[in-house]
């Protein structure tokens, strides 16, 4: 008996102390329920802290005393571990002491930056893709950023929608790992460790379809669209394990996103099982009015509460309205504690409550920021970004020991440009632009040349013309710089004409004129139309926006100490008028036209059907051979994988990597099918001579799609296998039959 009372106070002093370390859910708990509707309200109030919207955090400012009085529960655009803490001090004199969360647009790099999101889908690099994310997270939580407004995981086929450079392409099978691949790199290894920040997976939902390429216009889409292209990247994050969404200024087949209770209740967070909160999209609460969706800040309070939206960033409607809403019973003060315990769970998850400055520490900030390891790690993002469109009688890689060449173009020796949208110069920062990537690869025996030949990307003037050409005759080979300015797409960014801008192109036909050599180096944010120089450019590589090493990565490609291996993640087309644009487009009665003696058929009379780069293009400096292409079963039934293999050899002189493209059809299903859907890629290095077989699993789940019922299903019958290098250029191809279980 004494021996029995003995153990059961041992173990009930056990129990005791385990029950001491309490679960967040019971501190969260705890709280809420110290926590009067106001504060509570509070907590769901997202302010701006920047300088130029309402203003910074200044000691007689509104959002200084609602701060205080604890109606703010997370503030973007407050930079630097110095004004954080400012700013979170301010938070510490609140009532019960709730630490404010900290985000901004961390979105390609923070102080380093790296190249913009759509060009490292380019590469196709999975690893380097989360090294980037995790750079970012790194640099900013040392400079007390706790939470990222990334990633876009918006598919598009528009290429007119500026936003394109903020996501992973046309794609939803690549768009869905890049999506995962940055969740992860943001986030690290857990919420709660210093060097990991929370990911805003965005914009929910089909922000990326909006009419003719509008930026925040409206999406009418079928749910067969939504549900097979537009939400796997949001899937895919959600499993991931992202912490937080944003939903999207569109409506949606009526309903705006932010009232969309569709999305946010029954797919997000019903279905998926989401956990974590969902922030509104800039003041996207308050323009469901604009939208002719709510009357007033009440109702549109009201809406965006019943259908999920969490936490009102600057829309100022949920301060202003939701304690009344809940008060007249409009609004059931279950769906605010909600909301409430979401985002209280995320700042103890944070380990803000322990600490709240934990992440504002400036001595941290000044070791970690803009190191030399990286800086390069974005140099290492920026060569695999880059693709290699053209390369005639092999011009490229360059010699380094030409004599002399010609650097021409109005970006030649442009450095903001090449950071991209949603990016910061610093004071004193070092980026490198072509030009002084040249110099840095070139010895004293080579001279370099320059011409700018346009004043700035948009000229249409003549004027610098003479001169580029009288450069470009003294010059053994001429390096053009050519395309859009940093803030030619992005956010609010959509343009009408995506021709290469100004008098660029014909700049280009003036020095190709001199009759020497030229090398194109085609940057923008997004898909460029550029036939003439398609035709006539001896060698393209396009560039994009590649950040704070853009120089040092594109020298390293022209003289081939790197060989490029990036593969668009977006079609580029011929005309706008082709636009949408894309791989995965299904077959008709009428079959599209491959030139224009096919004008009745489902194409247009003027122009023919193809791209001019399809999605998954991209040249290399070696050449590599696909054969042997095997499956080791020819009939599977649906619990059977199929493994296929096939021999890639590097039949060239120089090392480099090959990205091989697995496309599948459905040949015949109860739903027309695609004629083609990427569903496996593997990027493999080899050495000149050098061979390896690529090995595939093709399983249920890549052969399954949504049926007349809308049911995730695969259907027995035929399918077609296709590898290639692109999605236009299949090298191999089977067939497979999935029979009946
Ligand atoms: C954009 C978001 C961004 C937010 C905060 C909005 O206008 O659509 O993507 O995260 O601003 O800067």
């Amino acid at each position: 008996l004494l021996t029995f009372s003995f153990l059961s106070i041992c173990f009930g002093t056990y129990a005791q102390s385990k029950k001491a370390a309490i679960t967040i859910d019971e501190k969260v708990e705890r709280l809420l329920g110290q926590m009067t509707l106001e504060e509570k309200v509070g907590q769901l109030n997202q302010y701006t802290g920047d300088r130029l919207a309402t203003g910074p955090v200044t000691e007689n400012s509104t959002k200084y005393k609602d701060i205080k009085e604890g109606k703010v529960g997370s503030m973007l655009n407050v930079r630097g571990a110095k004004d954080t803490r400012m700013v979170q001090e301010i938070a510490m004199q609140s009532r019960l002491k709730i630490p404010l969360l900290f985000g901004l647009d961390v979105i390609h790099g923070y102080r380093v930056t790296f190249p913009i999101p759509l060009a490292e889908a380019a590469s196709w690099d999975l690893k380097a893709i989360e090294t980037s994310a995790r750079v970012a997270a790194i640099e900013s939580a040392a400079a007390g950023q706790h939470w990222t407004f990334a990633p876009m995981v918006d598919i598009s086929r528009d290429p007119r929608w500026g936003r394109v450079m903020e996501g992973a392409g046309e794609d939803t099978y690549l768009g869905s790992l890049i999506a995962k691949a940055r969740v992860k790199g943001f986030q690290g290894n857990k919420l709660g460790d210093l060097d990991a920040i929370m990911a805003c997976v965005k914009h929910f939902a089909a922000y990326g379809a909006a009419i003719g390429g509008r930026d925040y216009n409206s999406v009418d889409m079928s749910d067969r669209a939504l549900w097979e292209t537009y939400l796997p990247p949001f899937k895919a994050a959600v499993d991931a394990g992202a912490a937080t969404f944003m939903n999207s200024f569109n409506d949606l087949n009526g309903i705006p996103a932010t009232g969309n209770s569709y999305l946010q209740r029954d797919i997000l967070k019903g279905k998926w099982g989401f956990k974590g909160f969902v922030v509104s999209d800039w003041g996207s609460i308050r323009e469901m009015i604009a939208h002719g969706f709510a009357k007033n800040n009440a109702e549109a309070a009201q809406y965006a509460i019943n259908a999920g939206s969490d936490m009102d960033m600057e829309g100022r409607v949920y301060l202003s309205s939701l304690a009344k809403l809940v008060q007249d019973r409009k609004v059931d003060i279950a769906l605010v504690d909600d909301a409430v315990r979401r985002i209280l769970r995320k700042k103890f998850e944070l380990g803000l409550f322990d600490d709240p400055y934990r992440f504002s520490n400036e001595a941290r900030e000044n070791k970690v920021l803009n190191s030399a390891d990286n800086r390069s790690k974005s140099r290492d993002m920026a060569k695999r970004s880059i693709v290699l469109l053209k390369n005639d009688k092999q011009l490229l890689p360059l010699s380094k020991s030409l004599k002399t060449i010609a650097v021409i173009g109005p970006l030649a020796k442009s450095e903001k440009d090449m950071m991209g949208f949603w990016s910061v110069k610093w004071d004193n920062d070092h980026l490198v632009s072509l030009y002084e990537g040249l110099q840095n690869k070139l010895g004293k025996n080579t001279q370099l040349l320059y011409a700018a030949g346009c004043n700035s990307v948009t000229d249409s003037t003549h004027s610098g013309f003479a001169e580029a050409v009288e450069v470009a005759k003294k010059a053994d080979v001429v390096i053009m710089a050519v395309g859009e300015a940093f803030d030619m797409s992005g956010e609010a960014k959509s343009r009408a004409n995506i021709h290469i801008p100004g008098a660029q192109e014909e700049l280009v036909q003036a020095v190709k004129q001199a009759g020497k050599p030229v090398v194109v180096l085609t940057m923008s944010g997004r898909p460029m139309i550029f036939n003439w120089v398609a035709d006539n450019a001896d060698a393209i590589l396009h560039s994009w926006w590649l950040g704070s090493e853009a120089g040092n990565a594109m020298a390293d490609v022209l003289f081939g100490d790197y060989n490029p291996a990036g593969k668009l993640p977006m079609t580029f087309p011929r005309s706008e008028g082709q636009i949408p644009v894309y791989y995965n487009y299904k077959s008709t009665g009428r079959p599209s036209p491959t030139d224009l003696a096919g004008v009745y058929r489902s194409g247009y009379i003027d122009m023919v059907n193809s791209p001019r780069y399809a999605f998954g293009y991209g040249l290399s400096y070696t050449k590599f051979s696909l054969t042997d292409l095997k499956l080791d079963k020819s009939k599977v039934i649906s619990t059977d994988s199929i493994s296929v293999t096939c021999l890639l050899k590097n039949e060239g002189k120089y090392a480099g990597e090959e990205v091989v493209q697995l496309y599948l059809q459905d040949v015949f299903a109860s739903v027309t099918r695609p004629v083609k859907e990427l569903k496996s890629f593997e990027k493999v290095y080899l050495k000149p001579g050098e061979s390896k077989t690529v090995k595939f699993v093709v399983n249920k789940e890549m052969l399954s799609f949504y049926d007349q019922k809308m049911n995730w299903t695969a259907e027995p019958g035929e399918f077609k296998l296709m590898i290639g290098n692109s999605s236009d250029h299949i090298m191999l191809q089977s067939k497979f039959e999935l029979e009946t279980n």
